[in-house]
């Protein structure tokens, strides 16, 4: 089994005819090297299915191919769908692999409930991505993903930093997210403008139901919205007017001079209990 590196992405792309789109975040992994460490911190076991979002030219399939995941890659790019079944069989023959050829913003039904969720997401919507995933495939349990460094530390960000906000909170509501390491911007082709990140995650119990996930995102979303205002100001439109947002807050315990910025996302469900 071989792994792809510059002059057999060069070569793919060419015989292809594909030249990376910056509307769907196309920065293909040149090194082996970098895959293999992606694999390796997903901790990727023999048997397991792996969802990958964007397989692209397939780097990183092949390398989760290498570790003996099966894997089902969701390719939104026709012509990256279409040959990515005849890269594995010339680089892996005979490894297990599905492609769909979908969005993965709108897809909700994976075969095989993958366990792991394995990606380089394309940038431009990776937060929205990672949320869909987490919300309709239970089955995936943990995972990796490259993404660019900002949004990475807007996922793990506690309150407190500048960079905490809606994502922070809503990654919470399905697990714990960490850096898990950073990426050379000379790993991709084209190189982008940007740094990256690898983020790990392990999901955990839900604090709530459906109903409660869906009060509690729209609370972040609108604390968040007008982040430097105070609750009572910031929440008033949900609650009809400011003096209702300030007695909702003290029935969950919050002061409403605060901010969203200083809550976790146990205040927010709180919060969201006594809408
Ligand atoms: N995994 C490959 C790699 O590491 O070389 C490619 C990663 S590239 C950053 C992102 C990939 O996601 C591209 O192949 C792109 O076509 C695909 N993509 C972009 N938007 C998508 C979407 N909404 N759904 C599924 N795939 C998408």
């Amino acid at each position: 089994m071989r792994l792809l590196g510059p002059s057999e992405i060069r070569e793919l792309a060419e015989r292809l005819d594909v030249a990376p789109t910056k509307k769907l975040g196309q920065n293909f992994v040149i090194d082996a090297n970098t895959v293999r460490k992606i694999v390796k911190s997903a901790g990727v076991q023999p048997g397991e299915t792996v969802v990958e979002v964007g397989p692209g030219l397939g780097s990183l399939t092949l390398g989760l191919l290498e570790a003996g995941a099966s894997v089902v890659a969701v390719e939104i790019d026709a012509r990256l769908a279409a040959a990515l079944p005849s890269t594995v069989e010339a680089f892996a023959p005979g490894s297990a692999l599905t492609v769909i050829h979908q969005d993965a913003l709108i897809i909700e039904v994976l075969p095989g409930d993958p366990t792991r969720l394995v990606a380089n997401l394309p940038y431009n919507v990776s937060v929205p991505v990672l949320l869909h995933f987490m919300e309709h495939f239970a089955s995936i349990r943990s995972g990796v993903v490259m993404v660019q460094a900002e949004v990475g530390h807007r996922l793990a960000a506690t309150p407190g930093s500048k960079i905490y906000g809606s994502p922070s909170v809503k990654a919470a509501w399905y697990g714990s997210w960490r850096i898990a390491g950073t990426v050379s911007r000379q790993v991709f082709w084209p190189v982008p403008n940007v740094d990256s990140v690898l983020v790990s995650f392990e999901r955990h119990s839900e604090p709530g139901d459906e109903v409660l996930r869906r009060r509690t995102f729209e609370l972040v979303d609108a604390a968040f919205g007008q982040r430097r205002k105070m609750l009572r100001q910031a929440l008033s439109d949900i609650f009809g007017s400011s003096a209702a947002a300030s007695q909702a807050l003290e029935g969950a315990g919050l002061a409403p001079t605060r901010r969203g910025e200083e809550l976790v996302l146990d205040d927010f469900v709180a919060l969201a209990r006594v809408v």
